[in-house]
């Protein structure tokens, strides 16, 4: 049974009226799910077991005439850098091929109390570096709307499977724009939300001060209600907001008056298939009633590098604790400790994770700190000051996601350069933590989709949803 015509509503509806049992639901999808999987290799792992268990759980509260929770008998995956108890979390890595967590992220508890069944885990880049998938120690993750081409990444596999009809719902993580990417190059909703708003706790540390989880869904409600379960406050995780969550799926659809800016750096330079797309989106905004003007965001041109400093840097440090010791993959070529530390590290991790290690560790080193670091940390002030100068004229930005739809794979891999320009529109969203989604807006002629970026002020979750909602009723109708 293909899940691309459900949504949250209409599983509770066939719950509450007894068509089909959570039980019998999950069953169903997951075989659908492992048949349909060799196709596009999206999914990593799938979980049988938890996702019955979840299945039953809600079944029981429906016998018994209580509230089955928001995302009752929902089908949902999860990229694999987040961390599920007695499931396999691999990160795309070999470092991690094997490794089984004791515990589980604190969205997965909430999801699970919510009612929300986990089918299994997604494909993903290695520890979330790439922009493809590619970098997956498993295999790339082929893109549904065209078999031979990315799904983007690096949340590649949870895209896909929304895509697909493999899945509802699922989690991916965007550090850099691992969300927005693959959503735009699948044709699906995917979100990020202001840094702090959702907690970090279980997810698997990439670049620590831009690391989000964020949701993927068929509609931008669905991917509303999502976020709204997982939103919130954690004690886990000391950057986690104190900041109430408004009800994120109160959609009213009238955008009349709402002040939109494009930002003139982002149109210049377009491909043409993907900016026809943009711009035909923003005339529909304007027909909704929105007041379109244009801002600039002066300092959009050193995001990639600002971005791939501190990223780096972070990462450098985050994935020290990988040496071989404790719950990784070890080497067992290695005759001293310090042979051990070096194959391990040698075996275990990809050439993209290498190379981002390598630089990290530069960037951070005596001498080089002050010239590299410490001037990315002040370009991302300025990158953050131009986002605050627009929204004192604007309520929301309107932008592309990517310079160009998904390209074929194979095609970027031997670019580094190339693939991390491919994130141009996206890094500086992440280094803002504003919330950013992108919402599907239509296809290039070749039947490629293209996705609609749409940017808010720090928690105002509230107006991109907005907008992303009244612009998908309006280009769906
Ligand atoms: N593509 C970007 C990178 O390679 C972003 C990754 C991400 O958001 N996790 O770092």
């Amino acid at each position: 049974m293909s899940l691309a015509g459900h949504t949250i509503d209409s599983i509770r509806a066939g719950l509450l009226a007894k068509k089909f049992s959570a039980q019998e639901f999950t069953r169903q999808a997951l075989a659908h799910a492992e048949a349909e999987n060799p196709k596009t290799n999206a999914y990593l792992t799938f979980a049988p077991e938890r996702a019955l268990n979840a299945a039953r759980a809600v079944d029981a509260k429906i016998a018994k005439g209580e509230d089955p929770g928001a995302l009752a008998g929902v089908p949902i995956a999860v990229k694999d850098v987040i961390v599920t108890r007695g499931v396999k979390t691999t990160c795309g890595s070999k470092m991690l091929a094997n490794y089984v967590p004791p515990y589980d992220a604190t969205a997965i508890i909430r999801i699970e109390e919510a009612g929300g069944v986990i089918l299994g885990k997604t494909n993903c880049d290695e520890f979330a570096m790439g922009s493809s998938n590619e970098n997956s120690a498993f295999g790339p993750v082929r893109n549904p709307a065209a078999l031979d081409r990315v799904p983007g990444g690096s949340s590649g596999g949870s895209a896909a499977v929304v895509a697909q009809g493999t899945a509802v719902l699922s989690l991916g993580s965007d550090t850099g724009g691992s969300i927005r990417q693959p959503a735009s190059f699948c044709g699906v909703a995917g979100v990020t939300p202001t840094y702090g708003r959702v907690s970090r706790y279980g997810l698997t540390a990439f670049a620590s001060s831009l690391d989000h989880i964020g949701p993927f869904a068929r509609t931008v409600r669905d991917s509303a209600r999502l976020l709204q379960v997982m939103a919130g406050r954690d004690e886990k995780d000391a950057t986690s907001a104190f900041a109430p969550v408004p009800d994120y799926a109160a959609l009213s659809g009238d955008l009349r008056g709402m002040k939109i800016g494009m930002p003139r750096e982002y149109f210049d330079g377009l491909a043409s298939d993907t900016g026809d797309r943009i711009m035909a989106a923003v005339d529909m905004l304007k027909n909704l009633g929105c007041e379109v003007r244009d801002i600039h965001l002066p300092h959009t041109p050193y995001a990639v590098a600002c971005y791939y400093i501190i990223a780096t840097a972070e990462a450098s440090a985050n994935l020290a604790r990988y040496d071989g010791v404790r719950y990784t993959t070890r080497s067992s070529n290695a005759h001293t400790l310090s042979e051990m530390y070096r194959l391990s590290r040698d075996e275990g991790f990809g050439d993209e994770c290498k190379r981002r290690i390598m630089l990290g560790t530069y960037v951070l080193s005596h001498g080089y700190y002050d010239a590299y670091y410490v001037k990315a940390q002040k370009v991302r002030g300025l990158i953050t000051r131009d986002f605050a100068q627009a929204f004192e004229q604007v309520d929301a930005i309107v932008a592309p996601v990517s310079p160009f739809p998904a390209f074929r794979i194979g095609e970027k891999m031997n670019d580094p350069v190339s693939m991390y320009l491919s994130d141009i529109y996206t890094i500086t969203g992440s280094l803002a933590g504003i919330p950013c989604m992108s919402v599907p807006c239509g296809v290039t002629p070749g039947g490629l989709p293209v996705g609609l970026q749409i940017l808010t002020k720090h928690f105002n979750e509230m107006a991109m949803f907005r907008v992303a909602e009244a612009y998908e009723r309006a280009s769906t109708n």
